[in-house]
């Protein structure tokens, strides 16, 4: 390590120190003309999201944002090389890795290769930064792992952090400001990821957060209910300085603000690009959004329908899924040439056996897309976590199994086995050639992206039994 930041390294806080007092200033060795601060920052990876064995193929991925979000946010006045490295499409050397600062970002299934990134540098006396979803739900835990942790979005606590850093008084942990804004923000640099290992690499964001409340939602527990938007000028600069054709939005809730969305979308409509991003049911409720999310270029859209099952929806505080026929709401979305990536989750408290066949009939008989299924995760500190675990019902907090394919609770009207199994049995049916088929052929729609997908997806069904074991966590040499 060079000596210039080996003083910084020694001022970093402690685990075990008071996480609301800034370090006590310790004299910088560091001039800031001699050298750039070395900064790399990593996306660990899960048991299915992994460069090596892993499922997803390259058809199925496309470039994330955080790592590049973070990048652009180093403050100009720092020199710094960034590197970013995505565990999930690319390999670590985590014994020769040479940084003066690491950042990783962790959801709660990768939470456990992120301690493990974390302590292996730290060892080796390179400060480690957590931050992301689960370091935001579980801020308490995650400090335990890092020097210092940044808790709710970065945009202003990571550069603030930064700068602390080279003063050498980075504090234990950092909050988003309840006033945040995400108005004048640097685009993504996005140049630092390596797209060639990716089948989208234009990815971009316009809003965070959500309106709604959902009980297994880790947006309201983690930010609240209160949407951000980057200007509308802002999205569109950054879609032309791409000199994209094809873009995919990564809002959790695009139409979270009807009349945010409506503004965005017609401002892309003379952009003449197409684009997939993230939806609810609601937008079928509303033609005039609808009109214009097509004429704007939306080619597809991926839309938690969540279950079949009213009560399951009035459960997990979605019940205005079910205000309009499903049926219809695929109809609606179909009739504008719009693909459909159907979201479905099992396991909710008033599903029983039945659940899985009439969802894999559903889904058949409108000729979804794409449909994907996911068992229901009590992800930590969300209401349904909360909710289960005074009922005693949360049977590991291994959050490496926190990923939608484990049972990681006690359901109520069928054993674990049961859900694990019918859920399998649930991809199986539905990427059979023979479903594949049936499905796009009454579809018809996108058919270029649609074929690719469902392979993809075929081989995520027929594998899911053989890529849980447990070499993904610990391998040799990362
Ligand atoms: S609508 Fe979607 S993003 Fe919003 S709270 Fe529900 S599950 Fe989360």
């Amino acid at each position: 390590m060079p000596e210039t930041f080996s003083n910084l390294r020694r001022g970093i806080r402690s685990p075990g120190e008071c996480a609301s007092d800034p370090l006590p200033a310790i004299p910088s060795a560091r001039d800031p003309s001699s050298r750039k601060l070395r900064i790399h920052l990593i996306c660990p990876r899960g048991p299915l999201y992994r460069h090596r064995g892993g499922i997803w193929k390259k058809t199925m991925r496309y470039a994330p944002l955080t790592l590049t979000t973070l990048a652009s946010l180093v403050p100009p006045e720092i020199a710094a090389e960034v590197r970013i490295t995505d565990e999930g499409v690319d390999e670590i050397d985590l014994e020769r890795m040479d940084a003066d600062l690491v950042g990783i970002t962790a959801i709660t299934g990768t939470a456990p290769r992120a301690y493990e990134i974390a302590a292996r540098l730290r060892q080796r006396g390179i400060p480690v930064v957590l931050g992301g979803v689960h370091p935001t739900l579980m801020p308490e835990e995650a400090m335990q792992h890092a020097d210092s942790t940044v808790v709710g979005y970065a945009e202003e606590s990571w550069p603030q952090l930064l700068r602390d850093f080279v003063t050498g008084r980075m504090a234990h942990r950092y909050d988003q400001s309840p006033k945040l804004r995400l108005d004048n923000l640097p685009f993504p640099r996005r140049q630092l990821y390596n797209t060639g290992l990716v089948n989208v690499a234009h990815t971009i964001e316009a809003t965070r957060g959500c309106i709604f409340q959902c009980e297994f939602c880790v947006v309201p527990s983690a930010w609240g209910g209160k949407p951000l938007q980057k200007p509308v000028a802002h999205v569109v600069a950054d879609i032309q300085q791409m000199k994209a054709k094809r873009v995919i939005f990564l809002d959790l809730n695009l139409i979270a603000d009807v009349a945010y969305a409506k503004e965005l979308f017609t401002a892309l409509v003379p952009l003449k690009i197409q684009w997939g991003g993230l939806a609810t049911t609601t937008i079928a409720w509303d033609d005039e959004l609808l009109d214009l999310a097509a004429r704007s270029g939306c080619r597809g859209l991926l839309i938690g329908f969540e279950s079949l099952n009213q009560q399951s929806l009035n459960e997990a505080r979605k019940a205005f899924n079910m205000r309009r026929d499903y049926h219809e709401v695929v109809r609606k979305i179909r009739d504008r040439r719009i693909a459909l990536m159907g979201c479905f989750v099992f396991g909710f408290d008033h599903d029983t056996l039945s659940i899985f066949d009439e969802t894999v009939d559903f889904v058949m008989e409108t000729h979804m897309d794409l449909p994907r299924y996911a068992i229901a995760v009590p992800f930590p500190n969300t209401g349904l976590y909360k909710r289960l675990k005074g009922q005693g019902r949360i049977t590991t907090e291994n959050w490496g199994l926190y990923d939608g394919q484990h049972v990681v609770f006690e359901p109520k009207n069928m054993t674990a086995a049961e859900l694990l199994e019918n859920t399998h049995r649930a991809w199986k049916k539905t990427y059979s050639y023979l479903a594949i088929g049936k499905r796009l052929n009454g579809s018809r729609t996108q058919l270029p992206i649609a074929i690719p997908a469902n392979l993809g997806y075929r081989f995520y069904a027929y594998h899911l039994d053989t890529f849980y074991s447990c070499d993904w966590q610990l391998a040799p040499n990362a």
